[in-house]
């Protein structure tokens, strides 16, 4: 199925996607949005002009109202739109349509959730190992519990901002091993984490949970997540409770949701899970647990070049995000309609595919060149880092950039 409206060939937002998203219109105000190609589509305009009459909350300037809807009524107005949108559509041709489009580049982003609640998870086993092996015991670097709990912890909210917003290196205390004492000051070690999120529909609230089977029926969709992490904050901070002002500082959202119903092609099997076994609440048919999508990190420099220095797949994690789910409900824990879940730093097996700066340069003692011949080992003042991601099987469904500049720290004074 195609539309009339173009879309290039290389673009994330085929006609397929049709993703969710919110911009600022012209009239200043927040509307909920989709978008072809390069042109994005006003939920609230195409609702004044008599479409999706069923669906009042798309007039909010949030999906979580639509969310708590269900997947029926996702899947509804992805049909409206695909039959609206469709070759041969009267829609093409009538007088009404203009005031519902916009080109890309004049309607910014905005998020187009309510976070009430994040939580990342560290769904990655060489990710895992990796930090294992640099923070703890190279012989002992995955830990005993590792294999069989999808390990996490809650995040801050407060902090998630869409692709665009520049991230302020964070002030903190610091103590390497051979530090007599802890100091303070500006993160030496600002690092970038490349996740996939999602966006959920709300759950249970009677002590009851999301059975592993059921969980993805409350996925509304995935988003690209840059979880900004402060690697020497990190490493003196994190015991015995985990993290904590190492990654409450910045994260980073792509701005547009891509669908759950979007991604039915681009399944893949995800990693045997036989040694061990996981327990009964978290077994799963492992044959189409996963997603297949491409990921790639970049970095910008400030005149403007561009690195690629990573390049990973969703298909890596170890737990899947269906296990992601039915864990953190299972102990009765209450989901709501608009709360984030993140994978946690998504690494391949080879060094070319790890999803961190201290993975990429080994804490420091593998600096990576960029393509202007200057070095990182960890992400400088003015740099731009870049998430991109789409999939790799069925047509090219994406999420645009996720992408934020660092801003020098703020002095601090008494
Ligand atoms: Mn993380």
């Amino acid at each position: 199925m195609s539309s009339f409206i173009p879309v290039p060939d290389d673009s994330d937002f085929s006609f397929s996607n049709l993703p969710w998203g919110a911009v600022r219109w012209h009239d200043g105000a927040v509307h909920l949005a989709t978008r072809i190609g390069d042109t994005v589509i006003s939920l609230n305009m195409l609702r004044r002009a008599g479409f999706l009459a069923d669906h009042s909350s798309l007039d909010d300037r949030v999906f979580n109202a639509f969310i708590e809807c269900g997947p029926g009524a996702w899947l509804a107005v992805r049909t409206e739109l695909q039959t609206l949108y469709r070759t041969g559509s009267d829609w093409e041709h009538h007088g009404a349509r203009s005031a519902c489009e916009a080109p890309a580049d004049r309607v910014p982003p905005v998020l187009p959730v309510r976070i009430g609640d994040y939580t990342d998870f560290y769904a990655s086993r060489q990710h895992a190992t990796n930090v294992g092996m640099m923070f703890r015991d190279p012989e002992n670097a995955l830990l005993p519990n590792w294999l069989h709990i999808p390990v996490g912890y809650h995040g801050r909210a407060s902090t998630v901002n869409v692709s665009g917003t520049e991230v302020v290196r964070p002030n903190g205390q610091r103590k390497g091993p051979n530090d007599p004492l802890p100091v303070f000051g500006p993160s030496t070690k600002l690092d970038f984490e490349l996740e996939v999120g999602m966006i959920l529909r709300g759950g249970p609230s009677d002590g009851s949970w999301i059975p592993v089977d059921q969980a993805e029926e409350h996925i509304f969709g995935l988003v690209l997540f840059n979880d900004w992490s402060a690697r020497d904050i990190q490493q003196w901070e994190y015991v015995p409770l985990g993290p904590f002002l190492a990654k409450n500082f910045a994260s980073t959202m792509s701005p547009w949701i891509v669908p759950y119903a979007a991604l039915s092609e681009s399944r893949c099997a995800g990693a045997e899970q036989a040694e061990p076994k996981p327990l009964p609440y978290l077994e799963q048919d492992r044959s189409a647990s996963h997603w297949d999508i491409a990921l790639e990190v970049s970095i910008a420099a400030e005149d403007g070049s561009e690195t690629r220095i990573s390049r990973s797949n969703a298909k890596y994690l170890y737990w899947s995000f269906a296990q992601q789910i039915a864990h953190h409900s299972i102990n009765g824990c209450v989901i709501r309609s608009g709360d984030l879940m993140a994978s946690g730093t998504i690494s391949g097996n080879e060094p070319g595919s790890f999803g961190s700066m201290l993975e990429l340069a080994w804490n420091g003692t593998r600096p990576i060149t960029l393509s202007d011949g200057s070095q990182r080992s960890f992400i400088e003042d003015g740099d731009t880092v870049i998430l991109r991601g789409h999939t790799e099987r069925g047509p090219r469904i994406g999420f645009g950039p996720c992408s934020a500049r660092v801003l020098p720290a703020k002095p601090w004074q008494k």
